[in-house]
């Protein structure tokens, strides 16, 4: 196989190197299928703009809350995990609905309270013991750290480094949630975030299959992906990840995926079998 050049990006001289020694380009050039992941992406962002879709769920009253509070979408990052986004998202809107207070001070002081309402049925999460405890730990986060304030976690204009970090320091926010979370705030929040080169694509379950599928990446591991977004579009490697989630969702199913209706198709050299191989699938 020929050597990938990374055709369309700039990749910086020492990861160009590590690119040449370590992937091949299987069928179509990489930086194709960039272009058209990127532009899947524009298309996704223009379309949360217009109103076609929610930017978080198909709840108005749950997506206004998440755009207008912070503390909201804090709770928001926190519990997407191991459940449907939508169903996640719209959990801080259930949650406030099913509580008698809301924000940080009052799920600190009420974690008998939290635990009751993420319990009643319907359950609010898969995990209904774990994720009130980290909701609460970190309402006491920012109470103790950010003065009661959760936008003062993004309000400096941090760069995307800095805001992954703190959003990590959360319990029960990993490398994917961070990431993701610095994508939203940026584009669909408004918040001014720095230094977007470094920010990074989520290791994220969708992701990771469309990532081997396409060829892009070589194995399913947590810094060689990351790495290899930086290497493909190193002024923001965190723009691919929503458009890449979203390919993996729409499209590109564990099984059966739908290759005909993708956005990539005739640039995919379609390695069904690579992205099955994916661990938690
Ligand atoms: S659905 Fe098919 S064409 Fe689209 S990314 Fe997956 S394997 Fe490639």
């Amino acid at each position: 196989m020929r050597p990938c050049v990374w055709q369309g990006v700039s990749p910086s001289v020492g990861r160009q190197a590590v690119v040449a020694s370590q992937y091949a380009c299987p069928v179509s050039d990489h930086a194709s299928i960039v272009n058209a992941i990127l532009a899947h992406g524009a298309l996704l962002a223009a379309n949360a703009r217009a109103g076609v879709n929610g930017v978080f769920t198909k709840d108005s009253e749950a997506d206004r809350l998440l755009v207008n509070d912070p503390f909201a979408f804090l709770v928001g990052v926190i519990v997407d995990y191991q459940m449907p986004a939508e169903r996640a998202w719209i959990l801080p809107y259930r949650l406030k609905e099913r509580l008698g207070g809301w924000g940080p001070e009052y799920l600190a002081d009420h974690p008998t309270e939290v635990a009751a309402a993420f319990a009643e049925p319907p359950k609010l999460h898969r995990f209904p013991n774990q994720t009130p405890r980290f909701v609460v730990d970190g309402s006491r986060r920012v109470i103790d750290e950010y003065h009661g304030d959760a936008a003062s976690i993004w309000s400096d204009a941090p760069t995307a480094t800095v805001l992954q970090e703190r959003l990590r320091a959360f319990v029960g926010i990993s490398q994917k949630k961070a990431a993701m979370a610095v994508e939203l705030l940026e584009r669909d929040l408004g918040v001014v975030v720095l230094g977007l080169e470094g920010s990074d694509v989520a290791y994220d379950i969708h992701l990771r299959r469309v990532m081997l599928r396409t060829g892009l990446a070589q194995r399913d591991n947590v810094d060689h992906m990351v790495e290899i977004a930086r290497i493909l579009h190193p002024q923001r490697p965190g723009e691919l990840d929503f458009p890449l989630w979203d390919i993996g969702r729409s499209w590109c199913h564990k099984t059966e995926p739908v290759c005909g209706e993708c956005v990539l198709t005739g640039l995919c050299p379609q390695n069904i079998v690579a992205g099955n191989l994916v661990r938690g699938a």
